[in-house]
Order: structure tokens, then C-alpha cells, then sequence
């Protein structure tokens, strides 16, 4: 179904974060709420997208099917609801309608977006402990879950991975978070780190600085057992596949399916 309602965001920020990932930060409209996890879905206009673009793999697109003027995308919202702006971070995809869209708009440029919604939200639990788990562009949603658990004094550990050191982003914040709050813990890991992986910044052009841990080499996969605790709910997001694998490998260690949470990008 096409949403009923749309509103409108303006750009105020743009810029990569790693080679094939780029941030965009957009005003909050006075009285826009939403509960971390959520997404919303873009408008993207008709000349960033073909008659035949009847909906990408994942995401079913009545708008262009209908013959309407622009074709929808999901993006989760990155940004805690406390907050003060709109944050987004975006897969630039070769031949992506989206990215492409988004790459074009200059500053100030408004950019129309249905309400939030999405069930990738952290449930009410006895269990004080929340484990994250993401890769790549699966961070958005968890970044805001995060801030959430926190904001809560719950445990919060992050497990966070990418494939080389240019596809590190957010690590720095994530690290500061680290110090600041005594209940979050958080390890990157990549799948395919250069010799000199150390887990420190090694490489230019990308947000990068100091990790907590002493470079962790791998997929999460890899890691996630030692941090597997029966007491906790547990957060996965990224590619099928990482997420297939990661509830796999939680169901093997005997965590109830009804613990484990995931929204697949
Ligand atoms: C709930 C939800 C939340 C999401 N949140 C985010 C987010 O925060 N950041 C983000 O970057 N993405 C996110 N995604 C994925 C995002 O919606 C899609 O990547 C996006 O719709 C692709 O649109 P496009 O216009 O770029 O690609 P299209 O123009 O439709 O396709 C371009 C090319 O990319 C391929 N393609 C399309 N989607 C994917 C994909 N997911 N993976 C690999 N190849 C693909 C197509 O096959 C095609 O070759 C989310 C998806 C869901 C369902």
C-alpha cells in the first residue's frame, strides 16, 4: 500500500563516510516521532527510476507499478528520537535510484518522506541486557537501539562488522560512547582487514580513529559466541545471510527464537 501521508525533510548535511557509504542528516520537523529501530520510507521521483522499476528485491513498489510519479525506498533512522536531527546513512549502490537521488539534492533541498514506521524496536523485557549485532549499513537502526538501551542503564554490548578498514564509520563515536557509559561495550571486527590491521586508524579517507579493542579479524560470526549470554535479547541487522548466520549460531546456543530480533536490509 502507498502511505496516506507524506511530509517533508530538508537537507542540511551530506558526506561519505567511506568509499560506498554517505551520510545524510535532514531538519526534524516539529512534532515528528518515531521509537528508535524505525524507518521511513523516501519518495523517490520517477526520473531517478524507470516504468519497469516495479519494486527493488526487497521492497515492494506499487507506486511505480500504479504509474504514480515516484517509487519508494526504505531508510532506517539512525538518530536517537532525542536527538535533535534526522540522521540516515545510505548503501551507495551502483545504479542505485536512491543513492542517486539522494547524491543530487543540494543543501536546503526538501525531500518527501511517509511517517516512521517499522517493528525493529527494542521490546519490553525483564532481561536488562541488549546485544546488538550489525554489519555495515545495519548499523543505522542499531545506533539509534543503542542510545535507547543506554538511555535505559540496560547492558548494551555492539558487535559491529565490515569488510576493510575504508569501511569503518561511526567507530569513533561508537569508542567515545565506550568510555562514557560503563554499561556499553562495543567491538568492531572486519572480515577482510589489510596485514596492518591493529584495530587503530591505519587508513585515510574515512571516519576512522582508535578501536577499543586490539584489531578483531573475521565476521561476527566469528566473535559472537564468546559474547552469547542466555539472559539477553539480541539485535541483528544487516544482509540476509549475516543474519541468517547469526540466529543460526544464537538458536545452536539455546537462546529462545521469541530473544532474538532482526530486520534484514
Ligand atoms: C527496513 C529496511 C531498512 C533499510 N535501511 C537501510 C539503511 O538505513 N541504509 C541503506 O543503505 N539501506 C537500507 N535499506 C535497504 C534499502 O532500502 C535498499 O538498498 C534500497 O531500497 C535500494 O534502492 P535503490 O534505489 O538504491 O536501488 P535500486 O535502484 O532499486 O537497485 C539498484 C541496484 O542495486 C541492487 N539492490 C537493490 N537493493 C539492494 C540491496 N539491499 N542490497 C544489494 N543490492 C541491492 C538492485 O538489484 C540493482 O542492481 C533498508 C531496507 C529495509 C527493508
Amino acid at each position: 500500500m502507498i502511505p496516506k501521508n507524506f511530509l517533508q525533510l530538508t537537507l542540511i548535511f551530506r558526506k561519505f563516510l567511506t568509499p560506498d557509504i554517505f551520510e545524510l542528516v535532514f531538519e526534524k520537523p516539529a512534532g515528528f516521532t518515531y521509537a528508535p529501530g524505525q524507518f521511513v520510507q523516501f519518495k523517490i521521483p520517477a526520473r531517478n527510476a524507470s516504468r519497469s522499476d516495479a519494486g527493488g528485491p526487497q521492497e515492494n513498489n506499487p507506486a511505480a507499478s500504479s504509474g504514480a510519479s515516484f517509487v519508494l525506498r526504505t531508510y532506517s533512522i539512525a538518530s536517537h528520537p532525542g536527538e535533535p536531527e534526522l540522521k540516515f546513512c545510505v548503501k551507495d549502490l551502483p545504479d542505485g535510484k536512491a543513492p542517486a537521488y539522494f547524491k543530487n539534492l543540494k543543501i536546503g533541498d526538501g525531500v518527501e518522506v511517509a511517517l516512521p514506521a517499522g517493528y525493529f524496536v527494542l521490546q519490553p523485557s525483564p532481561v536488562q541486557t541488549n546485544i546488538f549485532i550489525a554489519t555495515g549499513t545495519g548499523l543505522a537502526p542499531v545506533r539509534s537501539l543503542v542510545l535507547e538501551s543506554l538511555k535505559n542503564n540496560f547492558s548494551t554490548k555492539l558487535l559491529f562488522g565490515v569488510r576493510r578498514e575504508e569501511d569503518i564509520f561511526w567507530d569513533r563515536e561508537l569508542t567515545a560512547w565506550a568510555t562514557q557509559y560503563k554499561n556499553f561495550s562495543y567491538l568492531l571486527t572486519l572480515s577482510r582487514p589489510s596485514e596492518n590491521w591493529t584495530g587503530s586508524a591505519t587508513s585515510a579517507g574515512s571516519e576512522q580513529a582508535g578501536s577499543p579493542q586490539a584489531g578483531l579479524k573475521g565476521r561476527v560470526s566469528a566473535h559472537l559466541p564468546a559474547l552469547i549470554q542466555s539472559e539477553a535479547e539480541y539485535y541483528l541487522c544487516g544482509s540476509l545471510p549475516m543474519v541468517k548466520e547469526v540466529r543460526q549460531i544464537l538458536l545452536e546456543h539455546k537462546i529462545d527464537s521469541s530473544r532474538i530480533h532482526f530486520e534484514i536490509f
